[in-house]
């Protein structure tokens, strides 16, 4: 089955197309140009798929919460504009005339670890990316598990510290707030006015710099506190970890040795892992919606 994948990021959509085997034989990334808003994302993919017109099946990673049986957005924020209701499996499949599945990004993150990477060898497992917030997903029996509305896994919000920092969400002391990228880079900031992403965060760390590693050790400290807690709900036999600062393995040596602190001796034999794919993680996601499902 030739299969048209896309993931599709507030910055940029990423998209592939797969031969007979599942094999990506074209990569390509457009800018999502997120600010023009829901409708040009969907002319931009129609674009884009119109080249391809011998694919078997559409499969669409996105950002938003996604109702994943009837394909639409549920909910996505101002990063994209005019997205929310967006009807992505109706809209593909009338104009392609193939079969069209969607999934939040996270999810479909999940996905791509679960059969190309770092999760193939567990049937249970949990994922968490880390960048503006914190996204998460929980895979049971080498399934997705969703909740009552397709929503679960919002790790980002787990209320850590009761009347602490507000967070987008509209309440206070949420996960991401404490352990996200962004909430790392906002204390290097306070040092290092132009320091804006993890890569020179890590150069300068690999240079020496005492002050940052403590600023790294302290906030690894706050990304296992939210771990810790999951671990003792799910019990899963192992945690893996994407997003940019955690492609380090400084970070999630750091986060393993925090988590081992943090939880009872009971679960010590649960391990934390680095995401294979990266940022691509969604895209192989994207595929696997029809490879193995
Ligand atoms: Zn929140």
């Amino acid at each position: 089955m030739k299969i048209f994948a896309a993931d599709i990021g507030g910055t940029s959509i990423k998209m592939c197309v797969t031969d007979e085997n599942g094999n990506i034989v074209f990569f390509n990334e457009v800018e999502t140009e997120s600010k023009k808003g829901g409708p040009s994302i969907i002319q931009k993919l129609e674009d884009i798929i119109s080249k391809y017109p011998d694919i078997d099946a559409i499969g669409i990673s996105t950002a938003g919460q996604v109702n994943s049986e009837e394909g639409y957005i549920i909910y996505a924020n101002d990063n994209l504009p005019n997205y929310t209701g967006t009807r992505i499996k109706d809209l593909l499949e009338s104009k392609f005339n193939v079969p069209v599945k969607v999934e939040n990004d996270v999810n479909a993150a999940a996905l791509g670890e679960k059969f190309y990477g770092t999760g193939k060898e567990y049937r249970d497992f949990l994922f968490l990316t880390f960048g503006t917030g914190i996204g998460g997903a929980i895979v049971i029996d080498s399934k997705l598990h969703r909740g009552v509305t397709g929503i679960a896994g919002e790790f980002g919000h787990m209320n850590l510290y009761p009347n602490g920092i507000h967070c987008g969400c509209g309440k206070r002391g949420c996960y991401e707030q404490y352990g996200s990228t962004t909430a790392l880079l906002r204390e290097v900031k306070k040092i290092y006015p132009n320091c804006t992403n993890g890569r020179h965060l890590f150069e300068m760390i690999q240079g020496g710099d005492k002050r940052l590693f403590e600023l790294l050790d302290t906030w690894t400290n706050e990304v296992a506190l939210g771990i810790a807690s999951l671990i003792h709900i799910f019990n899963p036999p192992c945690v893996i970890l994407g997003g940019g600062v955690m492609e380090q393995d400084m970070s999630i040596k750091l986060v393993s040795e925090k988590v081992q602190q943090h939880i009872m001796d009971s679960y010590s034999d649960v391990k934390i892992l680095k995401s294979q794919f990266g940022n691509k993680a969604g895209l192989y996601g994207a595929i696997s919606l029809h490879k193995f499902s």
